[in-house]
């Protein structure tokens, strides 16, 4: 049997080919190097599959060593390949957007040609599946389109640059933004929640949001010329019901030709996208299509 685990900032996520998920909680042990891998281990490892897909939050080579993971420095410099070495099991590492892009393409999209993953959660990551392969790009590590500037001198983004599009489109954006419209310091999922309810800064922090997003895409569509553009995150699953008219704004922004071939959609695999993305690679990698 195999599985796919996602590495992220809170939980470690499984998903197994049968359908099983598991969710353990890393927040408390992430910072213990050795604790943190020693759950990774276990994870990983346990129920005795034959093969795992790994989804690492982070630059992560082609060959499996992780550089740099903003969100779990535990993990930086860690070698998948090396972790596992003699363990009798198949493990195939790769970004978790990356991969995830290509569950989307495994068990969505197989039709599409030019498929791009755009995820919004803490950050916003970027996936590309051209012709049924996921991209890395040479280093692995292509399509962090979070990292394309969208305003020069804008607010402030994780990664040390200036008016990154993840500045605007992530959780800290929108907290940021709902501050700057003269909010208070709240959670993302609250200015959501009041958005939702009517609130009028909450709703102009959301519309700028969009904005951003919209921006953001319309280059997106201007780079790849996609078929397929799929959007998906805890952000972007929260903030549906504001996102209805998302397909007609970046239509209308982007030329007519890019537009003419776009299609954009909601992903359907919830908070499992990277592990779906991982178990989706790991098939791949073992050629059970
Ligand atoms: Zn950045």
């Amino acid at each position: 049997m195999l599985k796919g685990v996602d590495i992220g900032g809170t939980f470690i996520k499984v998903l197994w080919e049968d359908g099983r998920t598991e969710k353990h909680l890393i927040k408390d042990i992430k910072k213990d190097r050795d604790a943190f891998l020693k759950k990774v281990r276990e994870v990983v490892l346990s129920g005795e599959p034959e093969g795992v897909g790994i989804a690492v939050a982070g630059f992560t080579s082609r060959e499996g060593k992780v550089f740099k993971s903003p969100n779990i420095p535990s993990l930086d410099g860690v070698d998948f390949g090396e972790l596992f070495k003699g363990k009798g099991v198949e493990i195939a590492v790769g970004n978790d957007v990356t991969l995830a892009a290509f569950g989307e393409w495994f068990f969505d999209y197989r039709e599409s040609e030019v498929l791009l993953l755009i995820a919004v959660g803490t950050g916003l990551g970027g996936g590309l599946v051209l012709g049924g392969e996921p991209f890395f790009g040479v280093c692995g590590s292509a399509l962090e389109a979070g990292h394309h500037i969208v305003l020069k001198g804008g607010f402030p983004c994780n990664c040390g640059r200036l008016g990154c599009w993840e500045a605007y489109c992530s959780s800290y954006g929108l907290q940021r933004t709902y501050r700057e419209l003269g909010g208070e310091d709240l959670s993302d999922h609250e200015i959501v929640r009041r958005a939702k309810g009517g609130e009028r800064t909450a709703l102009r922090a959301v519309d700028s949001f969009k904005e951003f997003l919209s921006l953001g895409l319309m280059n997106m569509v201007h780079i790849f010329n996609p078929d397929t553009i799929v959007l998906g995150g805890g952000l972007i699953d929260s903030m549906l019901f504001a996102l209805g008219d998302l397909e007609d704004k970046v239509r209308k922004l982007s030329e007519a030709l890019p537009a003419s071939c776009l299609r954009l959609r909601f992903s359907k695999a919830g908070e499992f996208l990277g592990a779906r993305g991982a178990l989706a690679y790991i098939r791949r990698v073992m050629n059970r299509y």
